[in-house]
């Protein structure tokens, strides 16, 4: 057992080449290289920092931290309070496997709801119990909580409302190289752009549609299409948020632009070299806002 590079509680570890997995219980799996981890023991973040940098990688399972989007990192905006709310509340639900179902307040909850600190968690998890949307167990009172009829409706009415929604969802071919890519140019210019990425966790995704991605594109503002690796999957997609009206932003690997699809030439894509990650992810941001605006979570640098 170490300490977790980020928030310092213990957690367990499997050093991997050049970098270390991390297997944390509030900020959940996330990879670290050795040039960060030393970075990170000769310098203190603040709470608020790891608030922000836990809950980013709850949202981004497998983030691979390196000496190049460090930076990024710690300059990851904490969202409004109610968005945290949301968050929270959208987490319980995929947690809960049947309706009624008693959850357990763990460390986790810290990060579902990017709170710097407990007290900061236990206003959120207050906020939802007054507002009606969970509701304390009998005799587990403030160990254990359930999401209320309330909570289920108010949550249907999240996903009805994505003019509202801050999340770009993230269409890719799931490889390795392609993890660099998410990591230090798509995450970061939808990021820059004020939205926060979602991208379907690489372990539970298998290049399968399935009910947990259907949902995620409805309650997202736009969808991120990159067509490198021509997966069908990422076809499909782009054509499901098309379908419901959303705008598509569309991006392939230079090289690999010839072999796509004749129906999505006709699309202005974004093109990319893997050398030029930062030039693709200023790309992608300026994309973003010209079609949609700067989001909720813009702020200047
Ligand atoms: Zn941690």
């Amino acid at each position: 057992m170490e300490p977790c590079p980020i928030c310092k509680i213990e957690m367990d570890y499997t050093p991997d080449g050049d970098k270390t997995n991390v297997a944390c219980r509030r900020c959940g799996n996330y990879s670290v290289s050795r040039t960060v981890i030393a970075q990170l023991k000769n310098q203190d973040l603040t709470e608020r920092q790891i608030g922000n940098m836990s809950g980013w990688l709850r949202e981004n399972p497998n983030y691979l931290i390196n000496s190049d989007n460090l930076k990024f990192l710690k300059s990851i905006t904490t969202p409004s309070f109610h968005a945290r709310s949301d968050k929270l509340l959208s987490k319980l639900e995929r947690l809960t496997t049947f309706a009624g179902e008693a959850l357990e307040v763990k460390e986790s909850w810290l990060s579902m709801s990017w709170s710097m600190n407990t007290p900061e968690m236990w206003e959120i998890i207050y906020y939802l119990k007054t507002s009606g949307y969970i509701a304390g167990i009998v005799g587990k009172l403030d160990t254990q909580f359930k999401i209320t009829p309330a909570g289920w409706a108010y949550l249907d009415s999240l996903r009805k409302s994505n003019q509202q929604s801050m999340q770009g969802f993230v269409a890719m071919w799931f490889s390795d190289k392609m993890q660099d890519v998410y990591d230090n140019a798509i995450a970061v210019g939808i990021v820059k752009a004020g939205y926060s990425p979602h991208r379907v966790d690489l372990r539970e995704h298998n290049e399968k549609i399935d009910d947990e991605i259907i949902a995620q594109i409805r309650r997202s503002r736009f969808v991120l299409a990159d067509f490198t690796g021509h997966r069908g999957g990422v076809y499909y997609e782009a054509g499901f948020a098309k379908g419901l009206g959303l705008e598509v932003i569309w991006s392939c690997r230079e090289d690999d632009l010839k072999n796509l699809h004749f129906d999505i030439r006709q699309y202005n894509c974004i093109t990319w070299h893997q050398d030029k990650l930062d030039v693709f992810a200023k790309r992608i941001q300026d994309r973003i806002e010209a079609v949609l605006g700067e989001g909720p979570n813009k702020t200047n640098e």
